[in-house]
């Protein structure tokens, strides 16, 4: 029977000794284990395969596991049987560099490109430096957006899975109950949004003064969301004695201030060029009039093949247009923004991920992060007003070495984001045109022409833009 034997499987959670299925986890031939952390996603389905023998999860150390490039890191044996049931072989760079680091107590700023694993950077050697569950949170991971804080929280509980640690996210936009009930219970890892985090530290229904592990996750997110005050309230009620890990695509002087006052003595890590899209994604712009943005849009759609493909939209408004219209042609889409509620919200992303919907058309609460697997296609109905946004929305294809292709349509007032985009990733994108569709004239089809100055030889000006973010050249931002 579970429970007494520690590892023997049950052919229905019933026939176990727990008294609800939270304490157990299944694995992929229906089979339940005890376990504090149940995981739930894609991984699980296709990697977990129950421990071969008992002793494996007791702690000894197969042959097999030894030769695993992962041990080389220390990390402890639970998490190691977490990293191998994940499907994980040869750590990623960010891996690579970021895990000694943290395991040798240092502070860590991290930057990559996103999809390049860095939630595991960071959460495979806190995990091992845990040791067993405990009642106060020792772990608080700060997330800019509930999906990204659902998303990693799942990802931690897979890397734990085998050890009795306890992993709760909390997040706005849903009831308290389930939240209070979980920090009543007694967490180990503890990812949060910063608003719901602060009602529930004002309500005394949680407490920092145990943390020793902070992580600021897309600290450069958080801080155009305008969420800069609370992450530092929130830093304030942690305790000084504690490891703090900081990742930003970018270093803005707000982020740099964070630094110099959260942190100790950090050490950077940087993975390849930041600014660089994956190599594995395509990308062209389509220069079109204003008014045919949506007709191309429809057209591309019609004429490309994708399996699945995220169209951004720059507000909500024209992210609830845009998937309305793409409803009447017959397209299954699902709409993510913020002005959705919480249930909408994951409805969208649990239908995208799972094939219901074919289009996802969201703003960008949808491009950083967002661990979406088998996006064939991303298309840019508006051009980011963020260059560092642009890298982030197209990473959501081409992810895991996977190719994709990222599309652009680009309007007369876009020139000088498209500019600062291309300025930003050294690179200058590709121009073209859909064959046979009824283009009206614009002036955006001269650019590059002889007798015309080329964008980059164009004079700019500085511009400030929202969020803090300056791109002229005179004011480049430090990194
Ligand atoms: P992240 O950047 O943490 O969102 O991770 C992006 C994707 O890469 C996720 O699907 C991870 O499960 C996956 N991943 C992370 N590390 C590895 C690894 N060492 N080997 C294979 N896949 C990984």
């Amino acid at each position: 029977m579970v429970g007494a034997t520690g590892f023997e499987p049950a052919t229905s959670w019933s026939q176990t000794k727990c008294s609800s299925q939270a304490e157990l986890r299944s694995d992929c031939e229906g089979r339940y284990y005890p376990i504090t952390s149940v995981p739930r996603n894609d991984y699980f389905k296709r990697y977990f395969k129950p421990p071969a023998t008992k002793s494996l999860c007791n702690g000894a150390f197969s042959g097999r596991m030894r030769d695993m490039p992962f041990s080389k890191f220390g990390l402890s044996h639970p998490v190691l049987e977490g990293v191998k049931a994940m499907g994980y072989v040869e750590p990623t760079p960010i891996q690579l560099r970021a895990i000694p680091l943290i395991m040798a107590g240092q502070d860590v700023i991290g930057s990559a490109q996103t999809g390049t694993g860095k939630t595991a950077a960071f959460a495979l050697p806190i995990l091992s430096q845990l040791g067993s569950h405990t009642a106060a949170p020792r772990v608080l991971v700060l997330e800019p957006t509930r999906e990204l804080a659902a998303q990693v929280e799942t990802a931690i509980r897979d890397f734990a899975r085998f050890t009795d640690l306890r992993v709760a996210v909390i997040y706005g936009g849903v009831g308290y109950g389930r939240q209070h009930e979980a920090l009543r219970s007694g967490v180990d890892v503890l990812v949060a949004t910063p608003g719901r985090l602060l009602d529930h530290l004002q309500q005394g229904t949680c407490r920092l003064d145990h943390v020793r592990y902070l992580v600021l996750d897309e600290a450069d997110r958080m801080l155009d969301m305008g969420f800069m005050p609370d992450v530092r309230r929130i830093v304030e009620r942690c305790p000084r004695d504690r490891h703090t890990s900081l990742f930003s695509a970018t270093i803005p002087p707000e982020i740099e201030s964070l630094i110099q006052w959260a942190m100790k003595n950090p050490h950077t890590v940087e993975i390849g060029a930041r600014r660089t899209p994956a190599e594995t994604v395509k990308h062209v712009i389509y220069p079109v009039a204003e008014d045919q943005k949506a007709d191309l849009l429809r057209e591309l759609l019609e004429r490309v093949q994708y399996n699945s493909v995220i169209v951004f939209c720059r507000t909500k408004n024209r992210a609830d247009r845009i998937g309305n219209l793409l409803r009447k042609n017959n397209h299954a889409v699902a709409i993510l923004h913020s002005n959705r509620t919480q249930r909408e919200r994951e409805q969208s992303l649990r239908g995208f991920r799972d094939g219901r919907f074919e289009v996802l058309v969201a703003t960008d609460i949808a491009a950083r992060g967002l661990d979406i697997l088998k996006v064939s296609h991303v298309i840019n109905f508006d051009v980011p007003q963020h260059p560092e946004d642009y890298v982030h929305r197209i990473g959501r294809t081409g992810r895991a070495e996977a190719s994709g292709d990222a599309f652009t349509l680009m309007v007369a007032e876009d020139i000088q984001h498209v500019q600062a985009i291309e300025r930003f990733i050294g690179q200058k994108i590709e121009r073209t045109k859909l064959e046979n569709f009824n283009y009206k004239y614009t002036a955006l089809f001269e650019e590059g022409k002889p007798g015309q100055p080329a964008p980059h030889e164009r004079k700019m000006r500085g511009v400030r833009l929202s969020g803090g973010y300056y791109f002229g050249p005179a004011r480049r931002r430090k990194r």
